[in-house]
């Protein structure tokens, strides 16, 4: 790790070597009423726009205007085809093969659809284990999954706690629930990296341990993918599914994606909730009566693709194809180095840093739990054109994103939130 500076002259050299800094002018920064870029650090929540996402919607509807139904068969990207056009970009931002990703639905129907094959609960073994405080639609939607197989979420359902006085996780907590409940276990569904705390699970560590129990492990990477390299295929996960509109700058409430392990992608003996655009290509509009799914992860889709939701996600990829998820990560690492360097440096008793102090164990998120005042001074760091976000009780969370922001946003905010303590 390199030495960090507290002086203004250090962030502006770390930017001036930044081999990705010319990526901030590939998005547009929110600006404020003067017209002055804002200090954009919700990336977490919802992804910048890439500048070319306009031009890849304006190509679909130029194509809708000018060629209507013939869009779906011609054109550069015909329709039919749009999700696989998407699938081999997407399988390499999570490291998987293009057969076991596919661009569907959002992300809570997609845990809901994957449950339905994945979630085969029996008299003996039929709990789901999940991490504490997960994001509140997992915890409905798997509430309600246990209630659909008649098991009440109280049993069913079990939580990993952080340790007494702790707000992290502890990964060995995680493995030793998993081995010593193993067989009353038919699911594991974590989350990749916890939206509350920017804690980073061990996935892999998890997914073996689940594999060596007989359970079945998915992971919820709404928070992870596009922020932390993932090898869904080598950690030989189940399923997984993510949002595209964080960290992977796809816009608001974008199509969504998932992952099927190609060992499932057979997946005969597996339940589905079927629907025609899982069906076969060849044979798909001479619609047939019987269903002959796509093998791996299309076999899962339902109905065909939101284009217009599709397109601003390929100008997205396009983006990650260029610059790779390592550099990314190596890039997070020192700007979230800095700016956990920085806060550390303020060292006021006004508030802590509850995310991972181990690099490797978050992602680019820092969750600061702030004492009374965090509303209020997430009130003021938005007046000065500091867009953060506040988390009841007390938490502002913080995301620089190496894609858009600068060693000189993270000294800027460090900077104004020293004046307002
Ligand atoms: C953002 C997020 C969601 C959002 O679900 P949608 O179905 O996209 O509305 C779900 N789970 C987690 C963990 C999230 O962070």
């Amino acid at each position: 790790m390199t030495d960090f500076f507290p002086e203004q002259a250090f962030a502006k050299e770390m930017d001036g070597h930044d081999p990705l800094a010319v990526y901030r002018g590939k998005f547009h920064m929110p600006k404020n009423t003067k017209g002055e870029d804002n200090i954009y650090f919700v990336g977490n929540s919802l992804g910048l726009q890439p500048t070319r996402a306009m031009e890849f919607i304006w190509e679909e509807m130029e194509m809708w205007k000018t060629s209507a139904a013939d869009g779906h068969h011609s054109g550069k990207r015909p329709w039919v085809l749009y999700e696989t056009t998407l699938s081999e970009k997407t399988a390499r931002v999570v490291g998987a093969n293009p057969s076991e990703v596919v661009v569907m639905n959002s992300l809570t129907v997609n845990l809901h659809f994957l449950m339905v094959s994945f979630y085969r609960p029996t008299k003996d073994r039929y709990k789901i284990l999940m991490e504490e405080k997960a994001f509140p639609s997992d915890q409905y939607a798997v509430a309600s999954q246990l209630r659909l197989h008649g098991f009440d979420p109280e049993d069913g359902m079990i939580e990993v706690c952080p340790k007494e006085g702790r707000s992290t996780i502890c990964n060995e907590d995680i493995i030793e629930t998993i081995q010593r409940d193993g067989d009353s276990i038919a699911l594991i569904l974590f989350g990749g990296v916890n939206y509350y705390t920017g804690q980073c699970f061990d996935m892999e560590k998890i997914a073996e341990a689940g594999r060596a129990q007989g359970c079945v492990v998915g992971f919820d990477l709404a928070h992870a993918s596009g922020n932390i390299p993932l090898q869904l295929h080598d950690w030989d996960v189940d399923f997984a599914t993510w949002c595209n509109y964080k960290y992977i700058n796809a816009g608001p409430g974008s199509v969504a994606s998932a992952f099927v392990h190609e060992k499932h992608s057979n997946h005969d003996h597996l339940p589905r909730l079927a629907g025609w655009w899982g069906h076969n290509r060849e044979t798909r509009f001479k619609m047939p009566r019987q269903f002959d799914p796509i093998p791996g992860a299309e076999g899962w889709q339902v109905s065909n693709i939101n284009v217009l939701s599709a397109a601003p996600l390929l100008a997205s990829l396009n983006l990650f194809d260029e610059v790779g998820m390592n550099a990314l990560r190596k890039k997070s690492f020192m700007l979230t180095g800095y700016l956990e360097y920085l806060l550390d440096e303020a060292s006021t008793d006004g508030f802590t840093i509850i995310s991972p102090r181990n690099p490797e164990y978050r992602g680019c998120q820092l969750s600061l739990q702030f004492g009374g005042n965090a509303k209020d001074i997430h009130k003021r760091l938005n007046e000065k054109g500091i867009i953060c976000d506040y988390r009841k009780p007390g938490v502002i969370r913080v995301a620089p994103v190496p894609f858009y922001n600068s060693f000189m946003d993270v000294f800027n905010f460090v900077k104004e939130l020293k004046k307002l303590l």
